[in-house]
């Protein structure tokens, strides 16, 4: 789903909004840049964008400014925490992993992440 409105069931609008709390690393205008609850890699911090979108393609279809914003703080936050070097990992739907259903990309670093995606 894609809107500019806060989802009220949306754990990731809710962390966006300051409801629940999270270890924010950066921000920027329209994306703000957390430590994930979970890490599976030394850095391991996800990037979203404050309006509610549901998948990346979405965004990528409204909002693709956002999306060249949302690369661009993973870059900043993988440059301050990873040597600039990170992986860049959006799941797109429940096959493929996704959980929470607003858009999020998973910055990874900190390690040898080795050439393997599972
Ligand atoms: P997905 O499985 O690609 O949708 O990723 C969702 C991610 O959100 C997982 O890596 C979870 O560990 C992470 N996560 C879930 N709840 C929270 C939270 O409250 N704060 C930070 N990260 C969370």
């Amino acid at each position: 789903m894609t809107t500019s409105a806060p989802e009220p069931d949306c754990l990731f609008c809710s962390i966006v909004e300051g409801k629940i709390p999270a270890e924010i690393v950066a921000r920027s205008e329209n994306v703000v840049a957390f430590a994930d609850i979970n890490p599976q890699a030394p850095v391991h911090v996800l990037v979203v964008p404050t309006e509610h979108h549901g998948e990346v393609a979405q965004l990528a279809a409204a909002r693709p400014e956002v999306l060249a914003e949302l690369v661009a703080l993973a870059e900043q936050v993988a440059g301050e925490q990873a040597d600039g070097q990170f992986r860049l990992v959006f799941n797109s739907g429940p096959q493929a992993g996704q959980s929470v259903f607003h858009v999020h990309g998973h910055v990874l670093g900190g390690t040898s992440l080795g050439g393997r995606f599972a």
